[in-house]
């Protein structure tokens, strides 16, 4: 009985993980995941979030954003091509849903003969909010 309560228990946590990684306006860090987690989930700790976001990593339904310099971000698999703003003053990281600027270097071939297949990116500057306050 206590390890049927128990998965319980855990099937809630993760699916809270994953409510909050939904409705995030970007990719997460584990602490920003615990802390919205948190207001629904009593006792949650950082090793469980750490743990359920690798198990979601695994079975492929969340994915790991690294941005230069930063630890791991965390966002839901499957949500297409597209790009990060990191806003400087709150450190906020926001997925960006404007057409990708550079998909016209997709496939051409760059002066010194590079063939472009791939690219990442990041903007950085101020979100709507910190250019408010
Ligand atoms: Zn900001
Ligand atoms: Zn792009």
């Amino acid at each position: 009985m206590k390890r049927q309560t128990s998965q319980r228990r855990q099937t809630s946590q993760r699916r809270a993980i994953v409510q909050v990684l939904e409705a995030a306006p970007g990719p997460l860090t584990p602490q920003e995941v615990l802390e919205v987690a948190a207001q629904t989930q009593a006792g949650l700790g950082l090793a469980t979030v750490y743990r359920n976001l690798n198990s979601l990593q695994e079975l492929g339904d969340v994915v790991a954003v690294h941005l230069p310099g930063e630890s791991a971000r965390f966002e839901l698999a499957g949500r297409g091509h597209h790009h990060h703003f990191r806003c400087e003053d709150c450190e906020g990281v926001f997925e960006l849903d404007a057409t990708c600027p550079v998909a016209v270097l997709e496939g051409v071939t760059l002066p010194g003969g590079f063939k472009v297949k791939d690219h990442e990116l990041t903007l950085y500057g101020l979100c709507p909010t910190c250019q408010a306050a």
